[in-house]
């Protein structure tokens, strides 16, 4: 392998190929401004079981999907993914070193003490006497300080970085990018749709779908 720290960041259009909805693009889970308004941390506040119960729905529909060729691949490297997926497919993959950047849909938490457990049920479990919440980052939710500083870390000692499935233009992987090359990092975006934006901000693009240009780009690597 030619590079010795590689950062890859991951959003949704890695998960597409399992088939799980994407959030924020067109046809997104969030274009839809039920769903979207249920998704902000306000939500718990006011709509507390209808929130939760959405969340579980989707809890129950990524436990039933597989990994894709695209995690698989990343999975047999040693490098660091900052993913903004809150599926635990990377996990499942078999990587290790994981920066869930936006928390995880398959741990709840206790808002009191910050104990973590998977969820049980469609019935909230309760923990110092008070029904658990997802772990996810929600809408109008700060990014976990843990995750921040693990993935400024990362990226201040990069020599790769490389996005994947996200149009990486936009916050977070925008900032990332500008990030890696101050580190002196040649730096990568895979993504199904290419823009003339990303070409001034990644060295090298690569269009197509996750599936097929992720295992290719590593392999090429080794
Ligand atoms: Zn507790």
């Amino acid at each position: 392998m030619r590079y010795r720290n590689i950062v890859v960041l991951t959003g949704a259009g890695i998960s597409q190929a399992a088939g799980l909805p994407t959030y924020r693009g067109p046809g997104g889970l969030w274009t839809n401004a039920d769903l979207a308004a249920l998704a902000d941390v306000s939500a718990l506040a006011t709509r507390r079981e209808e929130a939760c119960a959405m969340f579980w729905q989707f809890h129950q529909q990524i436990a039933n999907v597989e990994p894709t060729a695209a995690h698989r691949a990343l999975a047999q490297y040693e490098l660091t993914i900052i993913t903004q997926n809150v599926d635990g497919l990377h996990q499942k993959a078999g990587s290790r070193n994981v920066v869930e950047y936006h928390g995880s849909l398959a741990r709840w938490r206790c808002e009191r003490c910050g104990h973590e457990d998977a969820p049980a049920g469609p019935a909230q479990p309760r923990h110092c006497g008070e029904a658990m919440r997802p772990s996810a980052v929600l809408f109008g939710e700060l990014i976990p300080a843990e995750a921040e500083h693990a993935a400024k870390r990362a990226l201040r000692d990069c020599d790769l970085f490389v996005a994947i499935g996200t149009s990486g233009t936009v916050w977070p992987a925008a900032g990332f990018v500008r990030s890696a090359q101050y580190a002196g990092a040649h730096t990568a975006l895979l993504n199904l749709e290419i823009d003339d934006e990303a070409t001034e901000h990644f060295a090298e693009v690569r269009a197509g779908r996750a599936d097929e240009v992720v295992p290719a780009f590593f392999a090429a690597l080794a």
